[in-house]
């Protein structure tokens, strides 16, 4: 009786304990967010940051970006040090233009160069076209001397637009090489965008060893449409197009390390990160300026907030996400190499959308953990808390000892903007932005205070 007692009593007691924890962690959650909503420091970051112009990766614009941002975070009392990595280099040409070609009558079109694309011919690229309405469709189809023109848009009934971008982008990236296997002299695609309007969206595309290079550029999604009904109307007409894009020699830029040194446990690192290096045809401000911005703005609440952290708080900025992953897998192989031992990974590369939650490639015991946060977030709309990919760099990091996790921006706007002259730092909320800051630096707060064992194999 005794016995039962005084553990009722000790029951009781641990009940008041963890709600008096409970309390205080949500009220340090409060705290950050209060101070990121205030100050908004992030956001003024990300306008200096779209201020400098693109950050295209190869270009010296990216990496005097990256340099003017090192000595700001040099000065803020960050560990920083610079990672060499080798980048292609493209140049995206001034010349892109394409046409519908009806007898003496030419209807302009809006076209970019899809990023690795050769130039055209000076003049400009004229034959018949032939639509490719589906992937199966291709095999059907004779292209011999044709232009190609991929029409598959991004499927709208998906409610979260990354699949839709997921479900639509090999007709960028892998579309070229089969429409030139088949003959096709060129190839223009419908932008991957989830709207209609008159911006041509860019990306990578690939060419494949032993098949023949052929010029490709992305239509915008108005001129898609419009290029469609032209061919209903007249299947015997003509495309033209001309881009001017060329390759020079590889460069080197760096990938950017940032460290606040951990109390406890200096030798476990959370790493949080974003791509620095943008497409040029805007300036990255979404894609991802808001991702790398959220990542110094998540370690600078919490060394403002003087919050004890553990252990080592890394923030990364990779560089050239866009055109190869070349800094992700530099910095990867480096960690391997050196034995570093990163216990948690976080990625923003979604955009600076409101944040719904977060995605995590863990195992399912860390996953449920993760997931016992949602209450202490939910106060800020963060309830997404899912299984499934991280993010393209972080991936690279992939291990059992890992907890890696994505933030998951509302990404009904994102393929709007993403990869076009759209994405500007005038497309940002700042109040939407900063949320997105303050949940990483809430999770970074939580996960390091966490008793539990990262590295002890899941
Ligand atoms: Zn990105």
């Amino acid at each position: 009786m005794i016995k039962y007692f005084s553990a009722l009593l000790i029951g009781f007691g641990s009940i008041g304990l963890v709600k008096a924890q409970n309390d205080s962690t949500a009220e340090s959650i409060r705290e950050i967010y209060n101070l990121a909503l205030n100050e908004q420091q992030g956001y003024k970051w990300l306008g200096e940051l779209c201020g400098l112009g693109p950050r295209f990766a190869g270009s010296e614009q990216a990496t005097s970006s990256l340099l003017y941002f090192k000595a700001k975070l040099d000065s803020m009392g960050f560990k920083t040090s610079l990672q060499a990595v080798k980048v292609p280099h493209w140049v995206r040409g001034s010349q892109e233009k394409a046409w519908i070609v009806e007898g003496i009558d030419e209807t302009e079109m809006a076209i970019t160069a899809l990023g690795g694309s050769i130039a055209t011919p000076a003049g400009g690229l004229q034959a018949q076209v032939v639509e490719i309405p589906s992937f199966e469709a291709l095999d059907t189809l004779d292209l011999e001397g044709k232009i190609a023109f991929y029409n598959i848009p991004m499927d709208p009934t998906y409610i979260n637009t990354g699949f839709a971008y997921g479900s639509a982008v090999k007709q960028r990236w892998g579309g070229t090489i089969e429409a030139a296997k088949k003959g096709a002299i060129g190839v223009v695609i419908r932008s991957l965008s989830s709207s209609i309007n008159k911006y041509p969206h860019t990306g990578s595309m690939r060419y494949a060893p032993d098949v023949k290079k052929i010029p490709s550029g992305a239509l915008s999604t108005y001129d898609a449409e419009l290029l469609h009904r032209s061919l209903k109307e007249n299947p015997d007409l003509l495309v033209k197009f001309q881009i001017n894009s060329e390759w020079l020699d590889s460069n080197y830029s760096y990938n950017l390390i940032a460290d606040l040194p951990g109390s406890e446990r200096p030798e476990e690192i959370i790493l949080v990160s974003g791509h620095i290096d943008s497409w040029e045809l805007g300036t990255g401000a979404h894609d991802d300026g808001a991702g790398s911005m959220h990542a110094l703005e998540s370690l600078h609440l919490l060394k403002k907030l003087n919050y004890p952290i553990k252990r080592t708080l890394r923030l990364v900025w990779y560089m050239n996400e866009e055109f190869g992953l070349s800094g992700a897998k530099v910095y990867a192989r480096n960690a391997k190499n050196m034995e570093m031992r990163h216990v948690i990974a976080m990625e923003s590369d979604g955009g600076g959308f409101t944040p719904k939650g977060i995605s995590m490639q863990t195992s399912p015991e860390m996953v449920e953990r993760i997931k016992g946060y949602r209450k202490l977030l939910e106060p800020y709309g963060i309830y997404q808390f899912s299984s499934g990919g991280s993010g393209a760099d972080i991936g690279q990091l992939q291990s059992d000892d890992i907890v890696l996790i994505g933030l998951r921006p509302d990404s009904h706007r994102y393929f709007e903007v993403h990869h076009s002259a759209l994405d500007t730092f005038e497309s940002v909320n700042p109040r939407e932005f900063t949320m997105g800051s303050a949940t990483l630096a809430s999770l970074i707060w939580l996960l390091d205070r966490d008793n539990v064992c990262f590295n002890c194999g899941g």
